[in-house]
Protein backbone atom coordinates (compact mmCIF):
# COMPACT_ATOMS: atom_id res chain seq x y z
CA UNK A 1 0.00 0.00 0.00
CA UNK A 2 1.23 3.33 -0.83
CA UNK A 3 2.71 5.16 2.40
CA UNK A 4 1.87 9.20 2.57
CA UNK A 5 5.01 11.17 3.02
CA UNK A 6 5.81 14.63 2.81
CA UNK A 7 8.55 15.86 0.52
CA UNK A 8 10.87 18.48 2.61
CA UNK A 9 11.01 22.18 1.53
CA UNK A 10 14.61 21.25 0.74
CA UNK A 11 13.76 17.46 -1.68
CA UNK A 12 10.98 19.29 -2.81
CA UNK A 13 12.99 22.44 -4.36
CA UNK A 14 15.52 20.28 -5.43
CA UNK A 15 13.11 17.90 -7.26
CA UNK A 16 11.22 20.09 -8.50
CA UNK A 17 14.05 21.40 -10.63
CA UNK A 18 15.32 18.39 -11.73
CA UNK A 19 12.00 17.35 -13.39
CA UNK A 20 12.05 21.11 -15.15
CA UNK A 21 14.43 19.78 -16.69
CA UNK A 22 13.16 16.28 -17.65
CA UNK A 23 9.70 18.49 -18.65
CA UNK A 24 11.85 20.84 -20.81
CA UNK A 25 14.27 18.44 -22.85
CA UNK A 26 11.45 15.83 -23.42
CA UNK A 27 10.12 19.08 -25.93
CA UNK A 28 6.83 19.17 -23.21
CA UNK A 29 7.03 23.07 -22.71
CA UNK A 30 8.64 25.69 -24.78
CA UNK A 31 10.46 28.77 -23.23
CA UNK A 32 8.39 29.50 -20.42
CA UNK A 33 5.98 27.33 -20.52
CA UNK A 34 4.53 24.52 -18.11
CA UNK A 35 4.97 24.66 -14.02
CA UNK A 36 5.43 21.89 -11.35
CA UNK A 37 4.27 21.71 -7.53
CA UNK A 38 5.01 19.67 -4.79
CA UNK A 39 3.04 19.74 -1.32
CA UNK A 40 4.96 19.49 1.97
CA UNK A 41 2.33 19.75 4.30
CA UNK A 42 -1.52 19.21 4.61
CA UNK A 43 -1.88 23.22 3.40
CA UNK A 44 1.40 24.28 1.81
CA UNK A 45 3.14 23.58 -1.26
CA UNK A 46 6.38 24.43 -3.54
CA UNK A 47 5.88 26.14 -6.86
CA UNK A 48 7.54 26.90 -9.90
CA UNK A 49 7.90 31.42 -10.27
CA UNK A 50 6.58 32.68 -13.56
CA UNK A 51 8.40 33.72 -16.27
CA UNK A 52 10.91 31.12 -15.95
CA UNK A 53 12.21 28.53 -18.52
CA UNK A 54 11.79 24.85 -16.47
CA UNK A 55 14.72 23.66 -17.70
CA UNK A 56 17.37 26.15 -16.08
CA UNK A 57 15.77 26.54 -12.73
CA UNK A 58 17.27 26.59 -9.25
CA UNK A 59 16.30 25.65 -5.43
CA UNK A 60 16.04 29.24 -4.60
CA UNK A 61 13.76 30.09 -7.35
CA UNK A 62 11.01 28.25 -5.81
CA UNK A 63 7.81 29.61 -4.02
CA UNK A 64 5.91 28.45 -1.43
CA UNK A 65 2.23 29.23 -0.99
CA UNK A 66 -0.75 27.72 1.07
CA UNK A 67 -3.65 26.42 -0.37
CA UNK A 68 -5.78 29.48 -0.23
CA UNK A 69 -2.77 31.12 -2.86
CA UNK A 70 -0.85 33.04 -0.40
CA UNK A 71 2.95 33.38 -0.82
CA UNK A 72 4.62 32.17 2.85
CA UNK A 73 8.49 32.14 1.30
CA UNK A 74 10.84 32.72 -1.87
CA UNK A 75 11.66 35.70 -3.48
CA UNK A 76 9.57 35.49 -7.36
CA UNK A 77 6.16 35.35 -8.22
CA UNK A 78 4.13 32.14 -8.41
CA UNK A 79 2.60 31.70 -11.96
CA UNK A 80 -1.10 33.00 -12.93
CA UNK A 81 -1.50 29.04 -14.02
CA UNK A 82 -1.19 28.02 -10.01
CA UNK A 83 -4.77 28.49 -9.37
CA UNK A 84 -5.28 24.83 -11.19
CA UNK A 85 -2.50 22.96 -9.14
CA UNK A 86 -4.39 25.02 -5.71
CA UNK A 87 -7.82 23.47 -6.60
CA UNK A 88 -6.10 19.84 -7.37
CA UNK A 89 -4.39 19.94 -3.81
CA UNK A 90 -7.63 20.83 -2.37
CA UNK A 91 -10.04 18.46 -4.20
CA UNK A 92 -8.03 15.29 -3.90
CA UNK A 93 -5.98 15.40 -0.58
CA UNK A 94 -4.35 11.64 -1.69
CA UNK A 95 -2.26 14.12 -4.21
CA UNK A 96 1.00 15.36 -3.48
CA UNK A 97 2.77 17.06 -6.58
CA UNK A 98 0.94 18.40 -9.72
CA UNK A 99 2.17 19.30 -13.52
CA UNK A 100 1.14 21.11 -15.74
CA UNK A 101 3.08 21.10 -19.32
CA UNK A 102 2.21 21.77 -23.33
CA UNK A 103 3.61 18.29 -24.54
CA UNK A 104 2.65 18.64 -28.32
CA UNK A 105 0.74 15.77 -29.96
CA UNK A 106 -1.33 15.12 -26.08
CA UNK A 107 -2.06 18.88 -26.72
CA UNK A 108 -3.05 18.20 -30.28
CA UNK A 109 -5.49 16.14 -29.46
CA UNK A 110 -6.90 19.08 -26.50
CA UNK A 111 -7.04 21.43 -29.57
CA UNK A 112 -8.59 18.78 -31.70
CA UNK A 113 -11.35 18.40 -28.74
CA UNK A 114 -11.17 14.31 -28.33
CA UNK A 115 -10.41 13.12 -25.28
CA UNK A 116 -7.45 10.37 -24.84
CA UNK A 117 -9.54 7.26 -23.84
CA UNK A 118 -9.30 4.70 -26.90
CA UNK A 119 -8.04 1.60 -24.79
CA UNK A 120 -5.09 0.50 -27.67
CA UNK A 121 -2.38 0.18 -25.02
CA UNK A 122 -2.24 -2.20 -21.27
CA UNK A 123 0.24 0.77 -20.30
CA UNK A 124 -2.04 3.44 -20.77
CA UNK A 125 -5.46 2.03 -19.34
CA UNK A 126 -3.29 1.10 -16.02
CA UNK A 127 -1.38 4.56 -16.34
CA UNK A 128 -3.44 6.85 -17.36
CA UNK A 129 -6.89 4.99 -17.60
CA UNK A 130 -8.81 7.76 -19.49
CA UNK A 131 -8.24 11.66 -20.26
CA UNK A 132 -11.28 13.82 -20.85
CA UNK A 133 -10.95 17.15 -22.14
CA UNK A 134 -11.33 20.12 -20.10
CA UNK A 135 -13.60 22.88 -21.67
CA UNK A 136 -11.72 25.55 -22.84
CA UNK A 137 -11.05 28.41 -20.15
CA UNK A 138 -9.34 31.52 -20.34
CA UNK A 139 -5.61 31.58 -18.99
CA UNK A 140 -4.80 32.73 -15.53
CA UNK A 141 -8.85 33.28 -14.54
CA UNK A 142 -10.82 31.47 -12.06
CA UNK A 143 -12.16 29.67 -15.39
CA UNK A 144 -9.83 27.47 -14.96
CA UNK A 145 -9.79 25.74 -12.22
CA UNK A 146 -13.10 25.61 -12.67
CA UNK A 147 -13.12 24.03 -15.73
CA UNK A 148 -10.80 20.91 -14.18
CA UNK A 149 -12.54 20.77 -10.84
CA UNK A 150 -15.25 17.64 -12.54
CA UNK A 151 -12.35 15.98 -13.15
CA UNK A 152 -10.18 15.86 -10.27
CA UNK A 153 -11.70 13.22 -8.17
CA UNK A 154 -12.14 10.34 -10.66
CA UNK A 155 -9.20 11.10 -12.90
CA UNK A 156 -5.78 12.04 -12.75
CA UNK A 157 -4.72 13.07 -15.68
CA UNK A 158 -6.52 15.68 -17.96
CA UNK A 159 -6.21 17.47 -21.16
CA UNK A 160 -7.09 21.58 -21.26
CA UNK A 161 -9.13 22.25 -24.32
CA UNK A 162 -6.58 24.76 -26.73
CA UNK A 163 -4.04 24.61 -24.27
CA UNK A 164 -1.94 21.73 -22.69
CA UNK A 165 -2.22 18.45 -20.44
CA UNK A 166 -2.24 18.54 -16.26
CA UNK A 167 -1.22 15.26 -14.38
CA UNK A 168 -1.08 14.55 -10.64
CA UNK A 169 0.17 11.87 -7.84
CA UNK A 170 0.99 10.88 -4.68
CA UNK A 171 4.10 11.98 -5.51
CA UNK A 172 6.09 13.90 -8.02
CA UNK A 173 7.81 11.33 -10.01
CA UNK A 174 4.25 10.01 -10.11
CA UNK A 175 2.85 12.57 -11.55
CA UNK A 176 5.32 13.26 -13.64
CA UNK A 177 5.49 9.82 -15.09
CA UNK A 178 1.64 10.57 -16.35
CA UNK A 179 2.69 13.03 -18.18
CA UNK A 180 5.44 11.03 -19.81
CA UNK A 181 2.57 8.12 -20.46
CA UNK A 182 0.40 10.82 -22.21
CA UNK A 183 2.08 12.10 -24.70
CA UNK A 184 3.83 8.10 -25.18
CA UNK A 185 0.42 7.18 -25.84
CA UNK A 186 -0.72 9.83 -27.86
CA UNK A 187 2.06 9.90 -30.56
CA UNK A 188 1.14 5.97 -30.44
CA UNK A 189 -2.36 6.59 -30.62
CA UNK A 190 -1.57 9.05 -33.33
CA UNK A 191 0.68 6.46 -35.57
CA UNK A 192 -1.85 3.31 -35.28
CA UNK A 193 -4.55 5.70 -36.17
CA UNK A 194 -3.63 8.49 -38.57
CA UNK A 195 -0.97 6.47 -40.20
CA UNK A 196 -1.46 3.22 -40.22
CA UNK A 197 -5.30 3.28 -40.56
CA UNK A 198 -5.68 0.44 -38.15
CA UNK A 199 -5.66 0.57 -34.17
CA UNK A 200 -7.05 -2.86 -32.72
CA UNK A 201 -8.66 -1.80 -29.28
CA UNK A 202 -8.44 -3.97 -25.88
CA UNK A 203 -11.73 -6.12 -25.45
CA UNK A 204 -14.02 -4.81 -22.25
CA UNK A 205 -12.91 -8.69 -20.39
CA UNK A 206 -9.20 -7.32 -21.27
CA UNK A 207 -10.14 -3.99 -19.88
CA UNK A 208 -11.78 -5.07 -17.13
CA UNK A 209 -8.54 -6.85 -15.77
CA UNK A 210 -6.42 -4.21 -16.35
CA UNK A 211 -8.45 -1.93 -14.27
CA UNK A 212 -8.52 -4.53 -11.23
CA UNK A 213 -4.92 -4.85 -12.08
CA UNK A 214 -4.40 -1.23 -11.41
CA UNK A 215 -6.99 -1.27 -7.90
CA UNK A 216 -4.69 -3.58 -7.06
CA UNK A 217 -2.04 -1.37 -7.00
CA UNK A 218 -3.81 1.16 -4.88
CA UNK A 219 -4.47 3.79 -7.63
CA UNK A 220 -8.00 4.33 -7.71
CA UNK A 221 -8.32 7.28 -9.89
CA UNK A 222 -8.46 7.16 -14.01
CA UNK A 223 -11.73 5.93 -15.13
CA UNK A 224 -12.17 3.46 -17.46
CA UNK A 225 -12.04 3.54 -21.09
CA UNK A 226 -15.41 3.30 -23.12
CA UNK A 227 -15.36 -1.02 -24.92
CA UNK A 228 -17.21 -1.91 -27.66
CA UNK A 229 -19.42 -4.52 -26.31
CA UNK A 230 -19.25 -6.09 -29.94
CA UNK A 231 -15.39 -6.22 -29.71
CA UNK A 232 -15.43 -9.45 -27.76
CA UNK A 233 -13.27 -12.96 -28.66
CA UNK A 234 -14.74 -15.48 -30.46
CA UNK A 235 -16.49 -18.36 -28.22
CA UNK A 236 -13.65 -21.03 -27.19
CA UNK A 237 -14.16 -23.48 -29.97
CA UNK A 238 -13.18 -26.27 -27.93
CA UNK A 239 -15.91 -26.21 -25.70
CA UNK A 240 -17.97 -26.63 -29.08
CA UNK A 241 -15.94 -29.81 -29.85
CA UNK A 242 -16.62 -31.40 -26.41
CA UNK A 243 -19.98 -31.28 -27.05
CA UNK A 244 -19.89 -32.86 -30.38
CA UNK A 245 -17.98 -35.42 -29.17
CA UNK A 246 -19.92 -36.27 -26.59
CA UNK A 247 -23.20 -36.60 -28.27
CA UNK A 248 -21.02 -38.93 -30.80
CA UNK A 249 -19.90 -41.27 -27.87
CA UNK A 250 -23.50 -41.23 -26.46
CA UNK A 251 -24.97 -41.86 -29.91
CA UNK A 252 -22.15 -44.70 -30.16
CA UNK A 253 -22.61 -46.49 -26.79
CA UNK A 254 -26.31 -46.54 -28.05
CA UNK A 255 -25.40 -48.55 -30.98
CA UNK A 256 -23.01 -50.54 -29.74
CA UNK A 257 -25.72 -52.00 -26.65
CA UNK A 258 -28.39 -52.49 -29.36
CA UNK A 259 -26.02 -54.62 -31.14
CA UNK A 260 -24.75 -56.34 -28.54
CA UNK A 261 -28.70 -57.07 -27.62
CA UNK A 262 -29.27 -58.90 -30.91
CA UNK A 263 -30.50 -55.73 -32.61
CA UNK A 264 -30.36 -54.97 -35.96
CA UNK A 265 -29.54 -50.91 -36.90
ZN1 LIG B 1 -0.12 26.37 -19.79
Amino acid sequence: MYQKKYYSDFEAKKLICEIGKRVYQKNFVAANDGNISVRVGSNTIWTTPTGVSKGFMTPDMMVKMDLDGKVIAGKNKPSSEVKMHLRVYRESPETNAVVHAHPPIATSYAIAGINLEKPVSPEAVVLLGRVPVAPYATPSTEEVPDSITPFIKDHHAVLLANHGALTWGRDLIEAYYRMESLEHYALMLTYSTNILNKANELNCNQISDLVDMRNKMGIKTGGVPPCDISNQPAPATASKEAIIQEIVEKVTKRVLDHLQQGGRV
